[in-house]
């Protein structure tokens, strides 16, 4: 055993100590056998309701389980199959996945919920794009509504032209469109004028530092504000603290997403704790009505 770790350690320190361009190389070579392997997972972190803590939606956050890496962060490798377009099938997989798990998230949950799932620009830009995400909704039998696609300020911009026609082709299916990392891209705000938005994600930077930052307070402020006048709905991403928290919600933030609020996890954990707190409410909801 100890030989074997010794050997793969090997590998990586062999690996770390060529040229990066080697490294991905090889870790992209993994990545086709990892396909086949299915080492992919796909792991989910509560969107909650900033004021009742209720969890009202997960993102889907992909994983790469080694077997010699370990937990191989998404950071690492969706850049490397952005590249060689393996992006398109290991996201095509991820959307429809988690549509079905949604399923048994509301079996257990006993409401309804909604999934949120990221979509990269070389996965927007696909043409069999729009076949892949109808494929999903009809093989899941989710309502559009129920789906979430995130993409970035950077996705849009690449072509807005080719961006507004999928875009109104998301739209006809019900599904609702998140600007992911909101603030951080080079984009211009008249996209969010003509283009179907329905919900912003304020990134993780512009809550780390609250509530001591001004910069990021006036900042959060004027994403608020601008949010409630085009009704769109704002989740605050990387919530770490309570007092983040508070923050935001006080200032009309309605849902947040972070690890004070439930880290991504797996779906028998996500199962797990839904339905725990289902009973746990039918238990609290019992002596009332017992007592009228
Ligand atoms: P993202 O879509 O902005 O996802 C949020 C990231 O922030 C996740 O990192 C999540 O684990 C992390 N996060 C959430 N709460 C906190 C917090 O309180 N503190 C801190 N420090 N981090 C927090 P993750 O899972 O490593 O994913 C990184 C990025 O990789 C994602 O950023 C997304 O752009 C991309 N990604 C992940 N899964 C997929 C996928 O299935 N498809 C595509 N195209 N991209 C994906
Ligand atoms: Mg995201
Ligand atoms: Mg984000
Ligand atoms: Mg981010």
């Amino acid at each position: 055993r100890a030989k074997e770790t010794g050997k793969a350690r090997c590998v990586v320190y062999n690996a770390r100590h060529s040229s990066p361009t080697d490294h991905d190389i090889s870790l992209e070579a993994a990545m086709f056998q990892a396909v086949r392997e299915g080492e992919f997972v796909l792991y989910y972190q509560p969107i909650v309701d900033a004021g009742t803590r209720e969890i009202e939606g997960f993102e889907t956050l992909m994983r790469w389980k080694h077997p010699t890496l370990g937990m191989v962060p998404p950071a690492r490798f969706i850049p490397l199959a952005e590249t060689n377009g393996l992006i398109n099938l290991l996201g095509a997989w991820a959307l429809k996945a988690a549509c079905v798990q949604l399923r048994q998230f509301e079996e257990a949950a006993k409401r309804p919920l909604y999934i949120s799932v990221n979509i990269s620009p070389r996965q927007f830009r696909n043409d069999k794009f729009l076949d892949v995400l109808d494929d999903a909704i009809a093989y899941s039998g989710l309502a559009g509504e129920q789906l979430v696609l995130e993409i970035t300020e950077g996705t849009l911009m690449i072509d807005p032209v080719h961006a507004e026609a999928i875009l109104g082709k998301m739209a006809e299916r019900r599904a609702r469109i998140a600007i992911d990392d909101f603030g951080t891209g080079y984009s211009s705000l008249a996209y969010l004028k003509n283009f179907p938005i329905s919900v912003l994600k304020i990134d993780r930077a512009f809550i780390r530092d609250l509530p001591g930052s001004q910069k990021d307070g006036a900042i959060c402020n004027a994403v608020l504000d601008l949010a409630k006048h085009l009704s769109l709905s704002v989740v605050a991403e990387g919530v770490e603290t309570e007092e983040q928290l508070q923050y935001m919600r006080e200032r009309g933030c309605r849902y947040v997403q972070g690890y004070l609020t439930g880290k991504p996890m797996a779906a028998n954990v996500a199962v797990a704790a839904l339905r725990e707190h289902h009973y746990a409410d039918v238990m609290r909801d019992q002596p009332q009505r017992a007592t009228g």
